[in-house]
């Protein structure tokens, strides 16, 4: 008997690792890059400067889809990148903004945050009193894992259908741009502005392996100490060459709005901060997954391995400098150098013949309202407490008799939260009371469209667009009780504190817009203007590689990719 199931597990093995597209020459690695904040549209528009081996090799030899969509309504990080990652909304994975309001401990959570976690080695946490990105800031604990993601990734699917040969792992400047699309099975590194150095938390591993320790011991990012990111060609050569100086652009102090922008010296209080508002931020990230593919022997056998690399100067450098910046324009000729590198080196150790590339974007940008208002068009940094809310707050008090200030919470993006404590003693209608501060909501300037995850829950709603776009991120558990969607080019640029030039999050096509692009055995190289969205992205890499979907992928395979 014992011979027999031996014998059956045998042919199984024998027929399971066939692969959809190239049964032969088996897939050796997918390579799935994510360009934080790369709006659809940049890479055409800042082409110019390209050389052959980066953005080029993908535009000429990849299948471009030039009109893929974020369907949720919160284009923010980490959404995107679960997005990505899982084929699913956010009302199915449950990452639904970079901070939610966690209602079990009233204390708001920051996506990846896991107590039971913690990073592994000393230190390296994010250190509050210099992180400039105000999410990370919020994080009520160091401990990091993927455990809130709530569907199983494409990396995860990878893992089940191949088993432990099938090495899955995500780097990224950004805890959240690895977390996600490492999944639940493989392993994430990220970097820790306050250690200089890369690291991950015990979900993942207990210590780390010699070649970590080895490169972080390196110094790379010290390197770049007493030097400047300065451009790479003549100014006349760019877009936005005249342009360096722009009142809107952050003055971050040494740093300054135009070029060069100094690093300063490794124990700057912001040395590593800077790192990460240029494009060094990348090249150490290209740097350690490297070495990280040579060590790790990433796409060495015909077991399909997976490599996410998510890149996170170019959003950066549009909330500094704003999308159309010379800085923006720059950084892209740097990435994109950066990537040919990348592609090179991937080439020599995997070869690309062998190596599905996907490159995305977890969400665009808007432009800074100075430069559009210099140009005739309307935008605003909004500010809640700029807004007359005073014949809100009457009309709010004369219906319930308790003041709003009391059954309002407070505001997190993208979602209002109430007071529910407050309504429930008050003996007030919870629909009642959200249906109605949403309504006032909406009469505020900048405001486009508010509505109550009461009456998105009941079906209350017209299905619209921007309610469609809304629903995908409504969470059960997660989402505030009111979604706020601003007028086009209006957002909230004061944010805990810190201000940003440019940003994102909306529904708008500015934000959801990416790019979507394949390049690998068996893809005709062109380029598609049917909208496509990016839940397509994972149940695509699924169908290409004949594995089982994620567990809640809710997109369509790409006919042009597995046809
Ligand atoms: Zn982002």
């Amino acid at each position: 008997m014992l011979g027999l199931l031996v014998a059956i597990g045998l042919f199984a093995l024998s027929i399971a690792p066939a692969q959809a597209q190239t049964p032969d020459k088996p897939v050796r690695l997918v390579l799935q890059i994510t360009v934080d904040q790369l709006r659809g549209d940049m890479i055409e528009r800042y082409s110019a400067g390209f050389g052959k081996g980066g953005f080029r090799r993908l535009l000429d030899e990849g299948l471009v889809y030039a009109n893929a969509h974020h369907r949720h309504a919160n284009t923010e990080t980490v959404v995107g990148h679960t997005t990505l990652a899982t084929g699913t909304d956010p009302a199915v994975h449950g990452m639904v903004a970079n901070i939610w309001l966690d209602r079990t401990t009233g204390e708001l959570n920051y996506n990846v945050q896991d107590a039971d976690y913690p990073l592994v080695g000393e230190g390296g946490g994010v250190d509050a009193k210099t992180e400039i990105d105000p999410t990370q800031r919020l994080a009520t604990t160091q401990g990091r894992s993927p455990r809130s993601i709530q569907s199983t990734t494409i990396s995860d699917e990878i893992t089940l259908s191949l088993g432990a040969k099938a090495k899955v792992f995500g780097v990224s400047i950004k805890d959240r741009g690895a977390i996600t699309l490492a999944g639940h099975t493989g392993n994430a590194y990220w970097f820790s502005k306050s250690g200089g150095r890369m690291v991950t938390s015990t979900f993942y591993m207990d210590k780390y392996p010699d070649w970590v320790k080895a490169w972080n011991e390196k110094g790379v990012p010290a390197s770049y100490a007493n030097t400047s990111w300065k451009f790479l060609a003549e100014k006349s050569a760019y877009l936005h060459g005249n342009a360096d100086d722009a009142p809107w652009e952050i003055d971050f102090p040494g740093f300054g709005r135009t070029f060069p922008h100094p690093y300063g010296p490794a124990d700057g209080k912001y040395f590593t901060t800077l790192l990460t508002i240029s494009p060094a931020g990348d090249e150490i990230v290209l740097d350690f997954a490297k070495e990280l593919v040579a060590t790790e022997s990433i796409g060495a056998d015909d077991v399909t391995d997976y490599l996410s690399i998510s890149f996170s100067s170019t959003d950066y450098v549009g909330h500094f400098f704003g999308a159309s910046s010379l800085e923006a324009e720059d950084n892209l000729h740097r990435l994109d150098r950066t990537l040919a590198d990348l592609f090179k080196y991937i080439d020599d150790r995997v070869g690309l013949d062998r190596t599905l590339v996907i490159l995305s974007a977890d969400h665009g940008a808007s432009e800074v309202p100075g430069y559009l208002n210099s140009l005739g068009i309307g935008g605003k940094h909004f500010k809640f407490d700029e807004i007359d809310s005073s014949k809100a707050i009457a009309a709010i008090k004369a219906k319930f008799g308790i003041s709003a200030k009391k059954l309002v919470d407070r505001y997190f993006h993208p979602y209002l939260f109430l007071n529910r404590k407050t309504i429930k003693k008050g003996g007030l209608d919870y629909g009642k009371v959200s249906r109605k501060v949403a309504e006032e909501l909406r009469k505020f300037p900048g405001i486009a469209y508010a509505v109550s995850s009461y009456d998105l829950r009941a079906g209350n709603v017209a299905r619209t667009p921007i309610t469609e776009a809304v629903l995908a991120n409504f969470h059960e558990d997660r989402s505030g009780d009111i979604y706020v969607v601003f007028e086009p080019h209006w957002f909230v640029a004061d944010f805990d504190g810190a201000s940003v030039a440019g940003s994102h999050g909306s529904p708008w096509t500015y934000d959801s817009h990416v790019p979507v692009i394949w390049m690998g055995p068996g893809i005709e190289a062109g380029k598609i203007v049917r909208r496509v969205e990016t839940v397509d992205v994972a149940p695509t890499i699924a169908a290409y590689l004949a594995i089982r979907y994620p567990s809640g992928a809710r997109g369509k395979p790409l006919a042009e990719i597995v046809d």
